[in-house]
């Protein structure tokens, strides 16, 4: 049945429907309520004050405001007593809208209830029902309501609340009618049985239409479950087809004399953590398993000079390397550092490395010779964006894929970059620590190693939290720094670089710093909109000393390295994520100097008090994002980019730890005994997988 003919729907909502992918009658089963609504009697209602609850009742008096901002009043009346619904706006046309001696569903917040007088509620939405129909009188069967999200699309052709809830419910309804199983079992029942959950069927139909508020979380236990257990399923195929089909590349280096070239010319002495990880990505790399690695090391633990060995393992035995990075800013600095790093092992070791840097932007001529490079192999270890993932990159024979700032990209780029290789080694590394439960479901078909330690000449960064008001004295405070020779970050919230209001603010605070409060210092800008060479061009001024303040947007957010900045301003820092405050601030602090990162926040609420003053409280970026993901929830925790393929609707991973763990025992014990599926107990997963999770497989790369 097409959609359009459902009751309530029509051609204009059918549409909108389309838009946020609901095509068939079958695809409203996907809708899962924001929350739910009780109903309740006028008297009921009266001892809900300030509760939102549902009242249905039959209208017994409108009264159109006198003036035209005076609200419309209501009068609704049921067989326990009278409410007062005053309705702001449109009052002309709320006026004629509501028919006498008709029987509406209203839905609001009960502001009033004193004894004696009609209780208020605070409209916000209704609906007219037809006590006669069918399909009316089973929606009033339930007592609880879902009440579901309303996007845009939906909003724009009028579907309101109530009028949502009445659609999915009709749906069903038809659904039931068409097939009264309405849909598979999706886990066997051994497992049903073990964890004593509810059938699929049961969990659907309650979730969205409970009997009772306790059959929600029985519900929505159940298909957190399934979410959860297929997840891990596709993680465990993963692992399953890594390990054992396709065989990768054996990388054969005289790692005695490469570690000797490595430390000679190597500043510093490695963290026992960065020794450990270049031997888990050197077991890794000469043995024939594909390596799929995770290198989480907070901001400055100098996962950098880690890549860097797993590069020259590649290239000793005569591959080529690739290192992807999320911005040009941070491409350049990779290109630059690592350039220079390999000119000297060049000289120790006798070599002859080239190093190229491919970013959008260049000049067609140059562009065309560092492709040429690549394609012939003139280039060992080739540096860029996302351009290096377009078409016209080829390369000779790539080994060893990175991909630095991994959450900043999607699953789909990354699978890019690696099928530019004939099954190369993968690293990723991210320094946005991810909570064990969530490497655990995002990553659970990688390895991970973790640098888990700071170079030992780090110096503990202070934080602050401050107020505009303050600002004069932050100024002073900044110059006195200056003074002695340090360098400093002021960021302005521009976290969407498209936004051109926000630009705009910056750029207008970057006139009145260089012009007026830092006048007798070189203050410099970049942003995302500034071409790169402009940005190399800053940034290298910075670099060298000549710019004594970069005001800056988040460009600089990841990677970036300058050891002699010191000090880090974030202005309007109530705007920032935890998890971006932190990688802001991780830009200083990586000198010999104490550093400094002062918070300037605007309209403090509780929440965002509490958030920075966590930034205050602690340097440790995997506190910090623990924090962070409670008070956001995953989702927003990795943001839309990284959720895309493995979005959790029902799982709240705050509090299913549990479920999580057993879903993941379950899963990889299946495939372990029975990697294809073949058992007949299987065969409903095996099923389900190919149909629902089909394109998540083929992002994954599943065979
Ligand atoms: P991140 O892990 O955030 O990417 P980087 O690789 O950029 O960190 O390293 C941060 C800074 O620390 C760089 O300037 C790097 O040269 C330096 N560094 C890395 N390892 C060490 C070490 N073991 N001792 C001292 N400095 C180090
Ligand atoms: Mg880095």
């Amino acid at each position: 049945m097409d959609i359009k003919y459902l009751k309530g729907v029509g051609d204009k909502r059918a549409e909108a429907f389309n838009k946020i992918g609901i095509n068939k009658l079958k695809d409203f089963l996907q809708f899962i309520p924001r929350t739910y609504v009780s109903r309740v009697t006028i008297e009921e209602a009266r001892k809900k004050f300030g509760e939102t609850v549902l009242v249905l009742g039959k209208v017994k008096w409108v009264e159109k405001g006198v003036k035209s901002n005076h609200p419309t009043t209501i009068l609704l009346e049921d067989n326990t007593g009278t409410v007062e619904i005053p309705i702001f706006g449109a009052s002309e046309f709320r006026a004629k809208q509501f028919l006498l001696n008709e029987n509406y569903l209203f839905y609001g917040k009960v502001t009033e209830a004193f004894k004696g007088y009609n209780i208020r509620l605070d409209y916000r939405d209704h609906l007219r029902l037809n006590l006669v129909d069918e399909a009316d009188k089973d929606f009033l069967k339930f007592n609880i309501f879902p009440i579901y999200e309303l996007s845009g699309t939906l909003k724009a052709t009028w579907i309101k609340p109530l009028m949502l809830s009445k659609i999915v419910f009709n749906a069903f309804r038809a659904l039931i009618k068409l097939n009264p199983d309405l849909v598979e079992e999706s886990i066997p029942e051994s497992i049903i049985k073990e964890y004593d959950f509810i059938p699929r069927k049961k969990a659907i139909l309650r979730i969205n239409f409970p009997t009772q508020y306790e059959d929600i979380e029985i519900a929505r236990r159940r298909l957190s479950f399934e979410e959860l257990f297929y997840v891990q399923l596709l993680m465990a195929l993963k692992r399953k087809s890594l390990q054992n089909e396709i065989k990768g590349i054996k990388f054969i280096t005289d790692i005695k004399t490469l570690t000797e070239n490595f430390t000679k010319i190597t500043e510093f002495e490695l963290t026992d953590a960065q020794k450990r990880v270049i031997n888990e990505i050197y077991t890794d790399m000469k043995s024939d398993n594909i390596m799929n690695r995770l290198l989480q090391g907070d901001v400055g633990s100098g996962k950098t000079i880690v890549s860097i060995f797993g590069m020259l393992i590649a290239l000793q035995s005569g591959y080529q390397s690739a290192l992807m990075c999320p911005t040009e800013i941070l491409a350049e600095q990779h290109f630059y550092t690592i350039s220079k790093f390999i000119e000297k092992f060049n000289a120790a070791a006798g070599t002859d490395y080239k190093v190229s840097l491919l970013v959008g932007g260049q000049k067609k001529r140059l562009r065309e010779t560092i492709l040429q490079d690549i394609r012939l192999g003139n280039s060992n270890i080739i540096i860029g964006t996302h351009a290096l993932i377009q078409e016209s990159v080829e390369f000779k024979n790539l080994g060893f894929v990175i991909i630095d700032e991994q959450h900043k990209f999607g699953v789909m780029q990354r699978a890019k970059l690696k099928d530019k290789g004939l099954n190369p080694d993968v690293l990723v590394m991210t320094a946005t620590p991810i909570p064990r439960t969530l490497s655990l479901t995002y990553y659970g078909d990688l390895d991970v190693s973790i640098i888990d330690e700071l170079p030992k000449n780090r110096i503990p960064i202070k934080t602050f939290l401050r107020k505009e008001e303050d600002k004069d004295n932050i100024w002073e405070f900044v110059k006195e720094k200056i003074n002695e020779g340090q360098q400093a970050f002021i960021i302005y919230p521009i976290i969407d670089e498209s936004e051109k209001l926000d630009l705009k603010s910056a750029e207008e605070n970057y006139v009145i710093l260089k012009d007026k409060v830092f006048k007798e210092y070189k203050v410099g800008m970049v942003h995302g909109r500034m071409l790169w060479y402009e940005i190399e061009e800053a940034m290298n001024d910075f670099k060298s000393g000549k710019i004594n303040v970069l005001v800056a947007t988040t460009v600089i957010e990841v990677g970036i390295d300058i050891p002699n900045a010191s000090i880090m301003i974030i202005e309007e820092a109530q705007r920032f994520g935890l998890s971006q405050l932190h990688q802001l601030r991780g830009r200083v602090g990586r000198g010999a100097e104490q550093s400094h990162c002062i918070l300037i926040a605007k309209h403090l609420d509780e929440v965002s008090k509490k958030r920075l003053n966590t930034m205050c409280e602690t340097n440790d970026g995997f506190k910090i994002s623990e924090v962070d993901m409670e008070i956001r929830g995953p989702g927003e925790f990795f943001g839309t980019r990284q959720s895309g393929v493995l979005n959790f609707i029902l799982t709240d991973l705050n509090r299913d730890r549990d479920i999580l763990d057993s879903a993941r025992k379950l899963a990889f014990e299946i495939i372990e005994t029975d990697p294809q599926m073949r058992k007949p107990e299987h065969a409903s997963i095996k099923k389900m997988m190919l149909s629902t999770y089909k394109d998540a497989m083929y992002l994954m790369n599943i065979a």
